[in-house]
């Protein structure tokens, strides 16, 4: 089984290379956008597609129209070229048409990897160097990289790296290949984990990992530069400031969301075999109105993405209830079902037939833990 992992760092390129990223950024921004107005156009006329394949042999006479296109990396100008034929597939699935890109739309390009054998030497395009802590790439040579500290190697295969361009900060992202070999472990540890809003996991062994002590304090500094801006000249100089400032910080709240949710993940399927958790789509169904909100948060099911990935990256066992189960109203100790704790705002109950003391969350995560449990019997043999 063939398995990606990206590799994010953060790049800190000199004003030369700056100045050569910002401009491969509008270069291939400027083909897509011209790709673009020329499929709509020869479709608009003579009810006609133009496949990527004929878009990359327009590329050498936009070159010679626009001259400035041949100082950039020719890699990243067909990668655009993929990508919008890529969107235009997305539209047909998800009637999304693709749009023109500006200043404003996602800031990055990508290179794909290229290794040459030629007369006994070995040519990379894109050479990461994590002892120097540089990465090379096309046309900017070597770029000085921060990020992964401790790895001096990575396994597998090079297949694409993305240049990125965040408020005034520049990231490089390395996609990987690797081969996995697949193990079938019989599970020894088992954990059952409830997802929810003041915590966003609980575990079947009582662990809590707290969501808002991070987030609150980018939230509440978002809010406060939002009551500035309102007391700001629209479009004056300070106006800006704060807005920038503002972006900023939501970026960093971003970027903490990120940060706990990839150390949660971790932390669960390196101390597990299998995981088991519940599904969304119907624990939208059971807790309706009150929670639907969160639920559509974007980093539950980030969660539930990165543990499955995260299992299979370790040949771990990862499993989703898709049963109809209110894994809340019973008790994970005598099973009997309580029907008053469909009322979310109890956190703590005695359960009416055998007098256990149950947190909520901590016996739901114990019930979706058994639950998963009956369906995997075979996992054990
Ligand atoms: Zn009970």
């Amino acid at each position: 089984m063939k398995i990606y992992k990206a590799y994010k760092f953060r790049l800190y390129p000199n004003k030369e290379q700056q100045e050569l990223i910002n401009k491969t950024l509008g270069c291939t921004r400027f083909v897509y956008n011209t790709m673009l107005y020329e499929k709509e156009k020869l479709y608009k006329e003579n009810k006609i597609t133009k496949s990527k394949k004929e878009c990359i042999k327009e590329l050498p006479f936009l070159k010679q129209t626009y001259p400035w296109l041949m100082e950039v990396d020719v890699m990243a100008l067909r990668t655009t070229i993929f990508d919008l034929e890529t969107a235009f597939k997305n539209f047909y699935r998800t009637k999304h048409y693709p749009k023109y890109k500006d200043k404003y739309s996602k800031n990055s390009y990508r290179t794909n990897y290229i290794k040459n054998n030629y007369k006994n030497k070995i040519y990379e395009n894109i050479k990461l160097d994590l002892i120097n802590k540089t990465i090379t790439l096309p046309k900017l040579k070597d770029i000085k990289i921060r990020g992964y500290r401790k790895t001096k190697e990575i396994k597998g295969r090079k297949i694409n790296a993305t240049i990125s361009k965040e408020i005034n900060r520049y990231y490089v992202s390395v996609l990987y290949e690797e081969d996995l070999e697949e193990k079938n472990i019989i599970p020894k540890t088992i954990v059952g984990i409830d997802l929810g809003v003041k915590d966003l996991v609980i575990t079947s062994f009582g662990e809590k990992y707290e969501n808002k002590k991070y987030i609150n304090k980018y939230e509440n500094k978002i809010k406060n530069l939002q009551k500035w801006l309102s007391k700001k000249e629209k479009g004056s100089k300070n106006y800006y400031k704060v807005k920038n400032k503002i972006k900023e910080t939501y970026k960093k709240l971003k970027n903490a969301r990120k940060y706990i949710i990839h150390k949660i993940t971790k932390e669960i399927v390196n101390s597990n075999d299998l995981i088991i958790t519940e599904n969304l789509q119907t624990k939208k169904l059971i807790e309706k109105k009150k929670m639907s909100k969160y639920i559509a948060d974007a980093s539950l099911s980030e969660i539930i993405r990165q543990l499955e990935y995260k299992s299979k990256w370790q040949n771990k066992h990862f499993y989703q209830i898709n049963t109809y189960y209110s894994s809340s109203q019973i008790c994970s100790h005598c099973n009997a079902k309580n029907k008053e704790m469909k009322d979310l705002s109890k956190r703590k109950w005695t359960c009416s037939k055998c007098n256990n003391e149950n947190d909520r969350d901590i016996n739901a995560a114990i019930n979706i833990m058994w639950e998963g449990l009956i369906n995997n019997t075979k996992l054990f043999t």
